[in-house]
């Protein structure tokens, strides 16, 4: 079997990794981590940092292809495999991803053909910036340019004297303020793009957060119209093109209570939010991942079960409200007729870790629905 290689070593490598092995593959995995969920799934673990020019030189000697699992892979080391092989996606593609304020741009370059802008934002660089944001932008959202994930490093602003506040604690880290905008509820769009250019769009997850973390994702939408699905599907198949993008890309957009329809961020890797596909579709975002870089034909992304993905973080290893550690009761869970459970193999559980998550595949998506509820007051989840 050929080998593929992974930068990086966390959940969604393992499940890369889980898929490529199905299809015949054997996966090398750079990662620093010793215990991390993809070096225990992997067939080779080079046990070093994304940057590391030896443990990257020992990876580009055992693969030709190559991809990442995490946002903030070092663009510099793609580019270096890049050097003897395929990397899927491209180092320019993963930067624009990275920075909020090329994503922006982007988006907003792209707009007269997407129809969608992203939310109204400013820059801001140093103090002098501040003091020229537009009042419109109030309430808003401070997010660092660079870094971010799961809600961290976001600020709520209600005026200028917050935001100097919030801006001043980061010390001189770029930022965005971006206005806090009415949602009606969030959507996103995964699409797969082939080198030969052929694409594929799944269709519409609607997704609920919780303290800026994905809580579930629910397939078909409850609420996105016919139009808003094709407008949204439509755009990010435009938006994959424009950049020659190869790979699994997942976008996130806001409708809000008007109905209009803003783009929020992409994540350039199969996402939290797909993970339904893994047994709800024909093709699973992380199958699609490895066809996509291994120049196989693309797969169908049909849906054959309506679903529900929730994810697991690591409050369910805690007594509400202490320290206090307990086994989550799986073997509840388990039976109930709908739940797909995948637990990710993390040592060590913490509160707002995310380690696993269960899909509920059901003929009716009120099934599916209410086992998770039933799975959440097994759990100790509030609803
Ligand atoms: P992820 O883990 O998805 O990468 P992130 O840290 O990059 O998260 P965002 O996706 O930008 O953060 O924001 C997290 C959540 O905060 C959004 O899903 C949405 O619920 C809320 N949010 C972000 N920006 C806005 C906005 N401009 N108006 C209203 N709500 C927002
Ligand atoms: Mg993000
Ligand atoms: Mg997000």
């Amino acid at each position: 079997a050929s080998m593929l290689g992974m930068v990086g070593g966390g959940q969604l490598g393992r499940m890369f990794v889980h898929e490529a092995q199905a299809l015949g593959f054997k996966v090398t995995v750079l990662e620093p981590e010793a215990g991390s969920p993809a070096a225990h799934a992997a067939d080779v673990h080079i046990q070093a940092t994304y940057d590391d020019a030896a443990g990257l030189q020992q990876l580009a000697d055992s693969c030709a292809s190559f991809t990442t699992e995490f946002e903030n892979v070092p663009a510099a080391s793609l580019a270096k495999l890049a050097e003897t092989g395929f990397v899927a996606p491209s180092a320019a593609c993963v930067s624009i991803a990275q920075d909020r304020i090329e994503e922006k741009a982007f988006f907003t370059r792209c707009a007269p053909q997407t129809g969608i802008l992203p939310a109204p934002h400013a820059i801001l660089r140093t103090a002098t910036d501040l003091e020229n944001v537009s009042a419109d932008l109030f309430p808003g959202i401070l997010k660092t340019a660079r870094m971010g994930y799961d809600g961290k490093g976001q600020v709520r602003v209600k005026s200028l004297d917050e935001l100097r506040t919030a801006f001043a604690n980061l010390k001189g880290v770029v930022c965005v303020l971006e206005k806090m905008l009415p949602l009606a509820y969030e959507i996103s769009v995964l699409v797969a793009r082939g080198a030969d250019g052929q694409a594929v769009v799944y269709p519409i997850a609607e997704n609920v957060h919780r303290d800026g973390i994905l809580f579930t994702t629910t397939v078909p939408s409850p609420h996105v119209s016919a139009d808003a699905a094709l407008k949204t599907q439509n755009a990010a198949l435009k938006l994959i093109a424009d950049i020659n993008y190869v790979g699994v890309l997942c976008i996130e957009f806001f409708v809000l209570q008007d109905g209009s329809v803003v783009v929020n961020e992409m994540a350039p890797r199969p996402h939290n939010s797909g993970h339904y596909t893994i047994d709800a579709c024909v093709t699973s975002q992380f199958a699609q991942q490895v066809r996509a870089m291994a120049r196989l034909p693309l797969g169908d992304v049909r849906q054959h079960s309506p679903c529900v993905m929730l994810n697991i973080l690591g409050d369910v290893w805690f007594e509400n409200d202490s320290n206090i550690e307990r086994q989550p009761e799986w073997h509840k869970v388990l039976a109930l007729p709908s739940a797909h459970l995948h637990l990710y193999g993390k040592a060590e559980a913490r509160r707002a870790r995310k380690m696993g998550h269960i899909t509920f595949i059901a003929p009716t998506l009120e099934q599916a629905q209410d086992e998770m509820q039933q799975a959440c007051a097994i759990l100790g989840i509030a609803l």
